[in-house]
């Protein structure tokens, strides 16, 4: 079987392959590696991880972990044992974290591999894995791999766009990324791989290195439902050292082959269909809402009226918690430091030299919000508004309160439009592009909710059109049930790259 054929394999056909020694961990380890390097020109990888270390890893491996040795990465903004973690940040280039956060650690405890950390948006600031210290991630989509046009590709999307492109083109069975705002939905739209945020919560940010504390969490792309949910089930529950997971146990999410969506209330919600949202995307949305209704499932408008006000109050909030999350980097305590001068003009130097401009531009921002005398007017206005855009998905939600509610699904684009190209990107302020292309996910965050990123058809152009599902906090189960029905309904293919 070729390498492209196992690589390309869902998880479950896989570890079968394993388990009855059709091939050896080892051998899946090569191939990866190889993998690696074909599709290095996409930079999808900020560090790799050793090939010998990972080789004794396999071989100390006993074989009947869960995992067993399934090659996997992880976006670089979480703490991974003596293994750098720069969040794509001259800040933090020559970090090396003394633990693993614990999703990671969870996922080695289960046997799996680490291939390497992924490429971000620095400190997961972004929507496009363009503004990194190792430069822009490629989308794999319509890139031409035996001849590269250093001006013609299409970005990956971001923040985690590098996990996204390494699940995309098999360089890793999935990865963990992290998503503030859309930070994982966002890029695997426009990978074309699935990609879920899971309720606030749900997930342990311990060793998450923090963006907005009170929105992050850390996330999971995969090339099909059943592997995220195969993940999920190994992540999912409390962790004593984050004291914002679920307290008790997290039941395990089981989705049939075939799930039936008869009983399933599917929410339109009115406001997502902007003015801005391709038509061709609008398309694919009423062909999934058709689909939904056609298999016994009550397809209904609903109106989160809110919804207009949500990315400015996100970028208020998002600036404001940035603010103090950022002060810890001073080059004293943490974080590059320059040479020379007196403590105030080394604190200086030293965050002019680790942080880029949109950082430092959302640093200050941030920190006029705060002012004593804004506060009022920015960040508590912010956080009401806040709850009233949470009320809003809450109340739909809710069952038996009635007309625009006793939704169990909302069905909704992630994005406007598909994958843009870098060279028309690459012109915006990355402020303008998080308004431009957050403007559907980040309510998810704000309200904590749980939400998935389905691919389902290729555009005119190629390049993959997905679609959002979002649901109640800790309904993951049928959140995931939609999907993988969505999922079978779309019989997207992912395509063999010619590497
Ligand atoms: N794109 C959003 C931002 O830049 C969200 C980032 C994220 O989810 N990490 O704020």
């Amino acid at each position: 079987m070729s390498s492209t054929d196992i690589l390309m394999k869902p998880l479950v056909s896989v570890l079968q392959m394993l388990r009855n020694r059709v091939i050896s961990t080892e051998e899946l380890l090569h191939r990866t590696y190889t993998r690696i390097n074909e599709t290095k020109s996409l930079n999808a990888f900020v560090s790799v991880v050793e090939k010998n270390d990972n080789l004794e890893f396999c071989i100390k491996d006993d074989r009947s972990s869960i995992l067993k040795g399934i090659p996997f990465a992880v976006k670089d903004n979480f703490s991974t044992r003596n293994i750098s973690t720069t969040c794509a940040s001259n800040m933090l280039r020559n970090y090396v974290p003394t633990y693993s956060a614990t999703v990671v650690k969870k996922l080695t405890d289960a046997g799996g591999t680490l291939m390497g950390k992924t490429n971000l948006d620095e400190f997961a600031m972004g929507v496009g894995t363009v503004d990194s210290i190792i430069g822009p991630t490629r989308n794999p989509w319509q890139y031409d791999f035996q001849h590269p046009n250093p001006d013609d590709w299409y970005i990956a999307g971001g923040s985690s766009g590098g996990s996204a492109v390494a699940v995309a083109t098999g360089a890793s069975y999935f990865a963990l990324g992290s998503d503030t705002g859309g930070s994982v939905r966002l890029p695997a739209s426009f990978c074309g791989v699935v990609g879920l945020k899971p309720t606030y919560g749900s997930l342990s940010r311990h060793g998450l290195i923090s963006l907005v504390n009170s929105m992050d969490v850390p996330g999971i792309l995969a090339r099909c439902v059943d592997d995220v949910v195969f993940i999920y089930n190994i992540l999912s529950g409390n962790d004593p050292r984050d004291s914002t997971t679920v307290q008790g146990k997290v039941e395990k999410v089981v989705i049939e082959e075939n799930p039936s969506v008869k009983d399933l209330v599917v929410g339109i919600p009115k406001q997502y269909h902007g003015p801005d949202v391709s038509p061709e995307i609008i398309d694919c949305w009423k062909w999934a809402a058709d689909i939904f209704s056609n298999n016994g499932a009550k397809v209904v408008e609903v109106s989160l009226p809110h919804t207009q006000y949500s990315i400015v109050c996100y970028h208020v909030l998002c600036c404001g918690e940035v603010a103090s999350n950022m002060a810890r980097y001073d080059g004293l305590q943490y974080g590059h430091r320059s040479d020379g001068g007196f403590t105030e003009e080394m604190y200086a130097k030293s965050r002019n030299e680790g942080f880029n401009e949109s950082v430092r531009g959302r640093i200050t921002a941030g920190n006029y919000f705060l002012l004593r005398r804004n506060y009022r007017k920015y960040y508590e206005k912010a956080q009401k508004v806040r709850r009233l855009i949470q009320t809003d998905i809450k109340k739909v939600f809710d069952k038996g309160s009635g007309k625009n509610s006793g939704v169990d699904v909302l069905l909704a684009p992630v994005t406007v439009s598909t994958a843009p190209q870098y060279k028309t990107f690459a012109q915006k302020t990355n402020s303008y592009r998080t308004v431009e292309h957050d403007i559907y996910t980040q309510s998810a965050n704000m309200a904590g909710v749980p939400a998935i990123s389905v691919p389902v058809r290729l555009s005119q152009a190629k390049l993959p059109i997905s679609l959002q599902l979002l649901a109640s906090n800790f309904n993951e189960g049928t959140l995931l049930r939609a999907a993988k029905f969505l999922e079978n309904a779309s019989s997207f293919q992912h395509p063999k790259f010619d590497f």
